[in-house]
């Protein structure tokens, strides 16, 4: 009876729709296509900070051959100031002062470079808390691509076992009705076969004739709703 494989044909082709809107696909896409953006975010971030590590560390050689050359300077003049030369009482006071100005240079280099170190050791710990957080964000990334990867496999297995099963049922009903019903299904909101019950269409709500309503239920031919068009389907309740 071409009336039951039509319903069950409508049957497969929900469920076919239902599988393909899963909304839990979508919003496991939702969720890795943010968990993505974060990763590269912090990707950026990762090589932001260890640029400011490579500058600070130049920065900091720099500080260090600076360095260098201050305490040469100072030992220069301390020679110079308590070395075997005899120098004059004016020479004299002027070393005493080129080397205290020296000393006070070394002082505040030696600040600065200790300040950089700092910054230096802040940024290292940060490089190594995005790397551990870039690690924890790939691993998150990785798994719900798995997951949504295991997923869709296993809808694409359950609409292919549809598409076999539609197959074997549009074998058994004529072309020609399998046509109308694609085209009731595709005009009617994806309801071209419709329950009867308490003799009204449940696709329009109409009630319908006694004698519609007996031939759905005594007759094996196709019947029409009289309102929305769509075929009728009738069920024995079972008790
Ligand atoms: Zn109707």
């Amino acid at each position: 009876m071409s009336r039951e494989e039509l319903y069950q044909l409508q049957k497969l082709d929900t469920e076919k729709e239902r599988l393909k809107d899963s909304i839990e696909n979508e919003l496991m896409n939702e969720k890795l296509l943010k968990l993505t953006k974060q990763l590269k975010q912090l990707k950026a971030e990762f090589e932001t900070k260890k640029e400011e590590i490579t500058k600070l560390k130049a920065e900091i050689k720099e500080k260090e051959f600076e360095d260098a050359r201050v305490i040469r300077k100072e030992e220069e003049y301390k020679n110079k100031l308590y070395g075997e030369t005899d120098h004059s009482p004016k020479e004299l006071e002027d070393f005493q002062k080129k080397l205290t100005k020296t000393e006070e240079n070394k002082e505040e280099l030696e600040d600065e470079m200790l300040e950089l170190m700092l910054d230096l050791e802040q940024k290292d710990e940060e490089l190594t808390e995005l790397e551990e957080k870039i690690s924890n964000k790939s691993g998150e990334v990785k798994k719900l691509k798995e997951k949504l990867m295991s997923y869709e496999e296993d809808i694409q297995a359950e609409l292919n076992e549809i598409k076999e099963n539609k197959a074997e049922l549009e074998d058994r009903i004529e072309e020609e009705l399998v046509e109308k019903y694609n085209k009731l299904y595709l005009n009617k909101n994806a309801r071209a076969v419709v329950k009867l019950k308490d003799n009204y269409c449940m696709g329009c709500r109409m009630t319908l004739p006694r004698n519609l309503i007996n031939k759905v239920k005594q007759s094996v031919d196709l019947v029409f709703c009289e309102n929305c068009g769509r075929i009728l389907y009738w069920e024995e309740e079972v008790e």
